[in-house]
């Protein structure tokens, strides 16, 4: 039997973790990519302790060369390379336009947007040569279908570009045999909170309260990372072969409301 092989990014943590941990028990051998060796570890021995396979792979998403090297050392241990998820993301500052440093907006677009740029150009070559494959893009319900999250303007404005990437490549790619879909959650529980900054919220905020919570399919409680990782195994999986260039939303309603 051919072993298959995913790349997961931002794996150390979140709806990355979850997915890593999804695709091993699918019989992946999983490159777990994450910017810290701790979180990584954790990731792989939660796959070895589950009789899985995975590869440590430590790299920022948004530095070209260690981006290379990562890939070119996971294609050195396997030699192929079938499923890709572009994963690894942060919220960034959330704050007032006026209020927004050129700083803070760069290092959120260099993480998201350009992240996801590296991801896929150093990993298409590589699902070429396996002769064809499937890429999932975790993008948002915000820049997609929420528009109303406290100042929110340039991590709407990274998700809604990943999307715009997913369905402009899905065309470029079909010729390929490469699949290429974005799964845009709602809110879902993991540890991007402690990642976020926000200023000023009270001068961005659209007054809009919810009686019944802002999750319809829950009654308010947000989605749980193995949400999202269901999804991404279904999209990758053959079951969804003639799926490509379409963004599918993991929200529980959220986005329908906000
Ligand atoms: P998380 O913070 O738990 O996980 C993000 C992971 O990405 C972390 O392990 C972090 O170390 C890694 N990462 C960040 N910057 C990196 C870099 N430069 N290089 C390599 N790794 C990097 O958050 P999460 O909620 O699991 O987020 C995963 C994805 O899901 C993100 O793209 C996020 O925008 C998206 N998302 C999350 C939610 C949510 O509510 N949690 C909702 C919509 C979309």
């Amino acid at each position: 039997m051919v072993v298959r092989v995913a790349l997961v990014t931002g794996a150390g943590s979140g709806i990355g973790r979850a997915t890593a941990i999804a695709l091993a028990r699918r019989q992946y051998v999983v490159g777990v990519l994450g910017r810290t060796e701790e979180e990584i570890d954790e990731t792989c021995s939660r796959i070895n302790e589950d009789g899985g396979s995975a590869i440590a792979l430590l790299a920022d998403v948004s530095d070209q060369s260690s981006m290379q090297r990562a890939i070119a050392s996971l294609i050195d241990e396997t030699g192929r390379l079938d499923a890709v998820v572009a994963n690894a993301g942060i919220n960034g500052v959330w704050a007032p336009i006026d209020d927004l440093s050129l700083d803070e907006w760069n290092q959120t677009i260099l993480v998201n947007l350009t992240g996801t740029f590296l991801t896929l150009s150093s990993c298409v070559p590589h699902l070429k040569s396996s002769g064809g494959g499937s890429i999932v893009v975790i993008s948002s319900i915000n820049g997609t279908r929420t528009f109303t999250t406290p100042g929110a303007t340039a991590y709407s404005a990274t998700k809604a570009g990943q999307v715009a990437m997913v369905k402009q490549l899905s065309l470029e790619l079909a010729r390929h045999k490469i699949r290429i879909n974005a799964v845009c959650p709602g809110e879902i529980e993991t540890s991007i909170e402690a990642n976020t900054r926000i200023r000023h919220a009270e001068e961005t905020a659209i007054p809009v309260e919810w009686p019944a919570g802002q999750v319809p399919i829950t009654h308010g409680k947000p989605g749980q990372a193995a949400d999202v990782a269901a999804v991404v195994e279904f999209l990758l999986s053959d079951d969804a072969r003639h799926i490509t260039g379409s963004p599918i939303w993991v929200d529980g309603g959220q986005g329908l409301l906000r």
